[in-house]
């Protein structure tokens, strides 16, 4: 069953708007295993629509348009509809009262333009519309379909989820099932160069990688009967990946670097502060956007200057001089120093060069140390990273979180 999706609005054609509503129904669309084959976007414009509908249904057996059901002139989705299909626009009383209903509660009047929304297509299943007044309809002809759904997100999903989702469910003869295994700490290229064999070996699952905020991701999407089937099928995939990118993979599913940490030290109930010299505040605020951070997180500090290391940490005035302030000794007595004078479990410190000035040849822009004080230890971690300015800030806060993802884990098996 090919299915096709086309986006009718000016406004998306021209730019001003994002086609999110291609995007959710193609998800939608592939958990009930129907393949989209296309999306594609035209203007309001009657000529043009036809021509899409003529191509459309030439490749697909179902199109599913969503965008122009609204009142005005230029909403004409369903009228090409009509049009295409040789059907008359007939006027259905059950959506005229609904849509005379609805103005009644708003104390609004109702316009001519208003009852234009209860004409349909000769023939169409009328779908309801409990978020707005414009109603969907399908047109079944021939054994193919036109499923015409309105534009606004906020009406469109509700009414995909509730009365598409069981329409198309006749259609699926099984099920995709997708996951996502996280990587950090290794490159797109390293990573494919890693895994390409098994990339172009697999149909199914299929292996999508994707870049996300400094990590990588590996979708894994999977065709079966059953979700358990699916799930079955996806497994061999997986435990190869693991064996081969094993020590850069921190997790599966929708929880990213920040989410595991923050669940974890809750769990474990570890009390965390830090102390931020490069990233300025980044790690504090990463983890302030966790909600119930409270019962963990005590204090967040940016001791950027010498001075404030020394007097808010207890950084040795020699240790400055001897080693310098981007140094992995500065960034052990800056872990050490934070989690002392909180009292928490764990210090973290943050301390780099994050450019575009300021390098040289034995410490270049990029140069960030990194110290994670973790009950009676404090660790310290060395990278490079290569970037601007907020690349090095954003990057070195993402590392926080993955030696620290990796001592909770650690700590957490050994008790
Ligand atoms: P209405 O009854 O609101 O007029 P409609 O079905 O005629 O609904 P449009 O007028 O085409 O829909 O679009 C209304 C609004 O819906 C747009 O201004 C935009 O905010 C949103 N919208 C339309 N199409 C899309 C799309 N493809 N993706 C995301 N949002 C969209």
């Amino acid at each position: 069953m090919k299915v096709e999706i086309i986006a009718v609005g000016t406004e998306v054609l021209m730019g001003d708007i994002v086609n999110t509503n291609a995007q959710y129904i193609a998800r939608m669309l592939s958990m009930l295993g129907l393949g989209t084959y296309y999306h594609s976007a035209v203007g309001d414009n009657a000529i043009r629509l036809k021509e899409m509908l003529e191509v459309g249904f030439e490749r697909a057996d179902i199109v599913i348009t969503t965008g122009g059901l609204g009142p005005t002139k230029d909403d004409l989705t369903k009228e090409v509809a009509g049009e295409f299909f040789n059907e008359e626009m007939v006027l259905d009383e059950a959506t005229l009262k609904n849509i005379e209903d609805y103005f009644k509660r708003l104390g609004r009047p109702l316009s001519d333009n208003n009852k234009k929304q209860a004409y349909f297509p000769k023939g169409s299943k009328i779908i309801p519309n409990p978020h707005g007044t414009a109603p969907g309809c399908i047109i079944e002809k021939d054994n193919k379909a036109l499923i015409m759904l309105p534009g606004p997100p906020s009406e469109m999903k509700p009414m995909f989820k509730d009365y598409i989702t069981p329409y198309l469910s006749k259609y699926s003869s099984g099920i995709l099932v997708s996951t996502v295994i996280r990587l950090f700490g290794i490159g797109e290229s390293r990573m494919e160069e890693l895994i390409e064999d098994i990339i172009k070996e697999q149909v199914n699952p299929t292996i999508a990688p994707y870049a996300q905020k400094g990590g990588l991701i590996l979708r894994l999407t999977s065709w079966g009967k059953t979700r358990e089937e699916a799930l079955d099928s996806m497994e061999p995939v997986k435990k190869l990946l693991y064996e081969r990118l094993g020590d850069h993979i921190y997790g599966e599913g929708d929880k990213g670097l920040e989410t595991l940490v923050c669940e974890e030290l809750i769990s474990q109930g570890l009390k965390v502060s830090a102390a931020e010299s490069c990233t300025g505040g980044m790690i504090s605020s990463s983890l302030v956007n966790y909600p119930g951070i409270s019962q963990i997180f005590d204090e967040g500090h940016v001791t950027y200057s010498n001075a404030a290391k020394i007097k808010y940490l207890g950084v040795k005035e020699e240790t400055l001089t001897k080693y310098g302030a981007v140094s992995r000794q500065t960034a052990y007595e800056m872990a050490e120093g934070v989690a002392k004078a909180s009292g928490s479990d764990i210090g973290i410190s943050t301390t780099g060069i994050a450019g575009p000035s300021g390098g040289s040849k034995d410490k270049p822009v990029g140069l960030v140390y990194i110290g994670i004080s973790f009950k009676e230890e404090v660790y310290t971690y060395k990278i490079n990273i290569t970037g601007d300015r907020q690349k090095v800030r954003h990057m070195t806060t993402m590392w926080v979180f993955y030696y620290l993802l990796e001592l909770l884990k650690k700590y957490a098996k050994i008790g």
